[in-house]
């Protein structure tokens, strides 16, 4: 038994040896000296792909349709996160699991917090997070063309003889997103302004109703890991026929069954509510969809709010 574990050691040293030594330092001609950078949510990812490019060889951790919140790193994950040249993660909380791996990587890898260059009044602490911020800045179009800025500075600084690179990816970038945030701001418009109230699964769209002038429900807290009670349930019933809303809105890493609740109980109280759509919220679409990519999961979303609350049957 011995002997084997000898023999698989030394098979092992020399594969290391062959393929030369540093893991990190000395890629294969497959990935032809690319950055190997691993993200967390998807929002990140399609920063990263559109900032370092032809650079880059990205892997996601957290996939389409799944929760970041309550998201435990397999051991595949820590053997990527192990792996990485750089690590970009949204931080402020939102990748509650896999904090601690996080913050005790080893100083081989530079570990990026794509929210640390955003000023810290523009950040929201509503009072049910217990004075922690809101993680959900991606709602806001402009708040996360910071954090472009921060990926495109953090490539530039570990791989500068690419910097011109960088810098003129994330330009294109950021003139896309800018022409993004005009887009959901003229779609905004289309809405009466008694009718600009969301309602969601779960808190996520505090940054949205502050950037475009939308009153903002969710279900359940800022972080899906609360508890949903007939109480919430309730509360919200009664605001949505109070204000007579026509239409809430389920998500696609949240599970719809609570929301549901809440539409039959409007139902209860004699009126109707619609599910108006499924909007994108802490996860992007399937990889190869428009709304697989940051600019089509916010058009997306826009469009499906917009056209249920103003009663449009076709997107
Ligand atoms: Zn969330």
């Amino acid at each position: 038994m011995q002997r084997r574990y000898i023999s698989v050691c030394l098979i092992g040293i020399l594969i290391l040896v062959w393929s030369g030594c540093d893991p990190k330092g000395q890629p294969d001609a497959a990935t032809a000296d690319k950055l190997r950078v691993v993200t967390t949510i998807g929002m990140i990812t399609d920063i990263v792909k559109n900032v370092g490019s032809t650079r880059v060889e990205v892997t996601g951790i957290v996939k389409p349709g799944v929760d970041p919140h309550f998201y435990n790193p397999t051991p595949k994950d820590v053997e990527e996160f192990g792996s990485a040249h750089i690590i970009f993660y949204n931080g402020l909380y939102l990748e509650a699991k896999m904090a601690d791996i996080l913050a005790n990587m080893s100083g081989d890898t530079l570990t990026v917090a794509v929210t640390d260059a955003v000023d810290r009044s523009l950040l929201l602490t509503p009072k049910e997070y217990e004075g922690l911020y809101d993680p959900h800045l991606w709602f806001d179009v402009k708040l996360w063309m910071q954090a472009v800025g921060k990926v495109r500075d953090a490539l530039s600084e570990f791989d500068a003889d690419n910097t011109v690179l960088y810098r003129s990816n994330a330009e294109r970038y950021l003139t896309k997103l800018m022409a993004l945030d005009e887009y959901v701001k003229s779609q905004v418009e289309r809405v009466p302004s008694q009718q600009r109230v969301l309602v969601t699964a779960h808190d996520c769209f505090n940054y949205f109703g502050k950037a475009y002038g939308f009153e903002v429900r969710g279900l359940q807290g800022i972080s899906t890991a609360t508890e949903v009670g007939i109480t919430d349930v309730q509360e919200l019933a009664t605001f949505i026929v109070e204000r007579g809303i026509s239409a809430i809105f389920v998500e696609s890493s949240v599970s719809s069954r609570s929301l549901k609740a809440v539409k039959a109980a409007v139902e209860a109280k004699g009126f109707n509510v619609e599910i108006g759509g499924q909007l994108f919220t802490d996860a992007m679409g399937n990889e190869g969809t428009l709304e697989g990519t940051y600019i089509g999961m916010i058009r997306h979303n826009i469009d499906t709010i917009v056209h249920a609350l103003i009663g449009e049957s076709e997107l």
